[in-house]
């Protein structure tokens, strides 16, 4: 098997290649050129406990990996990171089910997948040939900085640099980042908001040459962007163990349909469940949730995607997107890996910031997605109604999900068994949820975390208590002009010291 452009499939390339890739030169993504060998047996591993499932998808998806060498990337990334064995486990809400990917170190869905990343990069690095370090270079708006520096901290051969804006984040994800430990990470303030940072990112990616600093320095600049197909693939694995969790507590029969309610940004997590289906996974729906960034909302209703709109602040900042870049890779399977359509459709979003899909890819897709979506106030309602009914907290981005649900299942009546799928740990939106179950904030984000628990009592995750009386590890604050010399200075020494 072997990994096309979306815009290009001439563009070939091994999985593993093309994960040290992330993207194609031509500017599209990654993808299988075929789904007829990515099928597995469902009687066979749904009986399978998380690691042994995940190596056995996993090998489908990147199949130039050995066995061995995925069961080992496997255990080094999950064993004893996540809170629980089950590493996602799915709890009963309601008449709904939760699965629960916000029990990793930075208690955010994103573990899941950047935990995963740096064995699939350091493995395909080697395998290609290299003994250069690998330098991943990241621009953050707050939870993808903190999970890639806990899934590359003291990775061997590897080296991470987060850059995050100044007074863009939330007092405890600033806090999550400038106390993280580890021999091989570096996090740096930038006098700007998270689009500095990113220019700043993409300038760098853009003047450096890889060849040259592997010459110069032994080292090379690489991406942990949710582009990247080995960001995209560990985020399979989780579909079939709630499936599989629900087969064999006999909340559901083997083969029956479940449908999948995804709060949705960049719309990877979603797709994730769009190749859990491809594989035989039997889903029913897969319903993408919005916030008030409805883009992708209108885009189910009547196949036309346009970023021509104002991009909102929410309380569900994850969310906050215009361009769902991953929807790419829908589009591809959808018209049959025709990449001239696609690359089509992305040279009308890149010059008119829309495009309309043909009637045939729309309602291809139309028959496994639906789409809801729902505002701040709403958000926050669902925070109350979830925890009076049911005693269950949840994060904003959740609450967009469990609402939009609630809105498909009054729309259409569907009653087939549903899981919603919970990104983040109601404790890192605390403000928000606060004042879901009507209780006011404390003066600082800590208070807040504190007076929740005292009210809930659901403990706090580890990795969040005590972080304001953690030692500061990193102070750096520097121009967005800057920010490349910072990059060189940092490739050119050898050893870091914080
Ligand atoms: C990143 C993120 C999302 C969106 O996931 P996509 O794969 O980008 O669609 C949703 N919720 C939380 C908490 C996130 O961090």
């Amino acid at each position: 098997m072997f990994y096309q452009s979306t815009r290009n499939n001439k563009i070939m390339v091994s999985p593993s290649e093309a994960v040290i890739r992330g993207i194609a030169d031509d500017g599209g993504l990654y993808m299988f050129s075929s789904n007829k060998d990515i099928g597995v047996d469902l009687e066979k591993i749904i009986k399978l406990n998380y690691f042994d499932m995940a190596k056995t998808i996993l090998l489908k998806l990147l199949p130039d990996y050995t066995e061995e060498e995925m069961e080992k990337m496997v255990h080094d990334a999950y064993t004893d990171k996540f809170e629980t064995d089950d590493i996602t486990p799915t709890v009963k809400v309601g008449n709904k089910y939760v699965l629960e990917l916000f029990r990793g170190p930075t208690s955010a869905f994103k573990d899941v997948a950047l935990s995963m990343l740096p064995q699939l990069l350091t493995f395909a690095v080697r395998k290609n040939g290299t003994e250069d370090d690998i330098v991943i270079l990241t621009a953050t708006s707050g939870d993808t900085g903190k999970a890639a520096l806990e899934g590359f901290k003291d990775v061997e051969g590897t080296k991470i640099i987060v850059f995050y804006p100044e007074n863009g984040v939330s007092d405890v994800q600033k806090a999550q980042m400038i106390t993280q430990e580890g021999k091989n990470v570096a996090v740096c303030a930038v006098k700007g908001n998270f689009d500095d940072a990113q220019t700043g990112v993409k300038i760098i990616f853009g003047n450096q040459d890889n060849e040259k600093l592997s010459e110069t320095f032994g080292a090379r600049l690489s991406s942990a962007n949710s582009i990247n197909i080995g960001r995209l693939a560990p985020q399979v694995v989780y579909y079939f163990k709630s499936y599989s969790d629900l087969a064999l507590s006999g909340e559901i029969t083997l083969g029956d349909k479940v449908n999948f309610c995804v709060p949705t940004g960049n719309f990877g997590d979603v797709l994730a469940g769009y190749i859990a289906l491809l594989m035989g996974l039997p889903v029913g729906k897969l319903i993408v949730a919005s916030n008030a960034n409805n883009v992708l909302t209108d885009f189910f209703e009547n196949g036309e995607y346009n970023k021509n709109r104002p991009f909102l602040k929410t309380i569900s900042p994850s969310m906050d997107i215009l361009i769902s870049s991953n929807l790419e890779r829908l589009l591809y399977l959808a018209t049959d890996c025709n990449s001239e359509e696609v690359a089509g459709y992305m040279k009308d979003l890149s010059e008119t910031g829309k495009y309309k899909v043909s009637e045939e890819v729309f309602s291809k897709i139309k028959s496994v997605f639906e789409a809801e979506f729902c505002d701040d106030s709403e958000t926050v309602k669902t925070i109350g109604k979830y925890y009076n009914d049911y005693g269950y907290l949840v994060d904003t981005h959740t609450a967009v999900a469990l609402a939009s649900y609630d809105k498909y299942v009054e729309e259409t009546g569907d009653n087939t068994p549903a899981v919603v799928l919970s990104t983040a740990s109601p404790y890192k939106f605390c403000g928000a949820v606060a004042r879901g179950i009507g209780l006011s904030e404390g003066e600082t984000e800590f208070e807040t975390m504190e007076k929740l628990f005292e009210r809930t009592g659901v403990p706090v995750p580890a990795g969040l208590s005590g972080l304001n009386e953690k030692k500061v590890l990193h102070t750096k604050s520097i121009e967005k002009a800057e920010m490349e010399d910072y990059v060189l200075s940092k490739v050119s020494e050898k050893v870091w010291k914080n």
